[in-house]
């Protein structure tokens, strides 16, 4: 891969907050940056130099904004398979299509992170009433039944417990009848994600594990380092995610998901959930907590560039809280608290449940 030179053009499928991101990072590198997504209202378009509003699977649109860059990355999953085949037959495509393509499914997924030794939850494919029976009988409850693709912040995903009268065929139909996964439920003690990220040249750059909280399904507090992780178990979630990302071949940012589950003799291990194949919202306090951004990494990767040091300076402890729908009302008071750092993402509307920013705080030493 040539690297590209300042002046080139960052092509970004996708228009959310994490394409607005990796757009301010490019042009702190004097990039240019040309957003492709489907919706008018999309964050990154307001800080791009070029838009393209059309459909993910307007061939002739996709192929224009292909030829108008140098590059193409994304900041959403969840683009047909199709559209990244189209792109990089015009361009390079970072990360490339076959770690799209595996981590759309998750049952593509959980197969690629097994058949790399990496213990994820026991899994079963569902596709029909009797799948899913003789998948509860041979995984047990409690379980978890997901659909295989476009799940996220919790969507598209149900509990099983046990004791619960379950009707598969009722239960499947209130999927819509789309191909699913049953996965064992994980007794995890902790969530966390190893964002990292694997240049042109094949080398590899993570930043320290953080622990992430959820509310209601969505990511509400990510702390890095993660309070009471050891540094052995630090150290195999982020050997974890470079032999995925080496797997992959991959260019670019990508985070893993993981469970942390204790064990009866005090060690922990862990578990992979999810691959997410870009920059990631548990990744955010590395924009001021990271020598090297995971914006600014991810840039710097799909560019074909040398990669940046994703140390904490001074090994600083940094704690970053998503705002969601009416949290944005806060701002006022996070702009006026010394050392809080706020990042609004543009957004119109806060919804209930809507990312509208982020606050990052360095608990530094008094
Ligand atoms: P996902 O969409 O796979 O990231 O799942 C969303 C959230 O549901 C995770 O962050 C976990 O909190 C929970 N979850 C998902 N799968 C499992 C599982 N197999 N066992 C326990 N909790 C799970």
């Amino acid at each position: 891969m040539t690297a590209l030179s300042p002046g080139a053009t960052l092509g970004i499928v996708g228009g959310g907050q994490l394409g607005r991101m990796i757009a301010l990072a490019a042009a702190n590198y004097g990039l240019k940056v040309h957003v492709f997504a489907p919706d008018a209202d999309s964050p990154a378009f307001d800080v791009a130099a070029e838009s393209t509003l059309a459909a993910y699977d307007d061939a002739d649109a996709l192929a224009r904004f292909a030829r108008s860059v140098d590059v193409v990355t994304y900041e959403f999953e969840n683009i047909p398979a199709e559209t990244a085949d189209l792109l990089s037959a015009i361009a390079p495509l970072h990360p490339n299509a076959a770690a799209l393509a595996t981590t759309q499914d998750r049952l593509s997924e959980k197969a690629f992170i097994n058949g790399l030794g990496i213990p994820t939850a026991p899994f079963r494919s569902v596709g029909t009433a009797g799948d899913l029976a003789q998948a509860i009988v041979e995984i047990g409850l409690p379980a978890v039944l997901k659909t295989r693709r476009f799940g996220y912040d919790g969507k598209g995903q149900r509990m099983l417990r046990p004791g619960e009268a379950i009707d598969p065929a009722a239960i499947l139909a209130e999927f819509g009848g789309v191909p699913c996964i049953l996965e064992g439920f994980v007794a995890f003690e902790r969530e966390v994600s190893v964002v990292a990220a694997r240049g042109a040249d094949g080398t590899f750059a993570a930043f320290d594990p953080c622990a992430n909280t959820h509310r209601d399904h969505i990511l509400a507090l990510t702390q890095v380092p993660a309070p009471g992780i050891a540094s052995s178990t630090a150290d195999s979630a982020m050997e974890i995610a470079q032999r995925i990302a080496d797997a992959f071949d991959y260019v670019g940012v990508l985070a893993v998901e993981m469970f942390l589950v204790a064990e009866a003799d005090g060690s922990e291990r862990v578990v992979v959930n999810e691959i997410a194949p870009r920059v990631h919202n548990s990744g955010h306090w590395t924009i001021e907590g990271a020598l090297t951004s995971q914006f600014a990494q991810h840039v710097r990767a799909v560019c074909g560039w040398p990669l940046g040091d994703p140390r904490r300076p001074g090994g600083v402890a940094v704690e970053m809280r998503n705002l969601i729908g009416d949290d944005v009302d806060e701002w006022a008071a996070l702009l006026a608290e010394p050392g809080a750092h706020l990042h609004l993402y543009g957004k119109g509307e806060a919804r209930p449940g809507r990312k509208m920013g982020h606050v990052t705080r360095l608990l530094l030493p008094p």
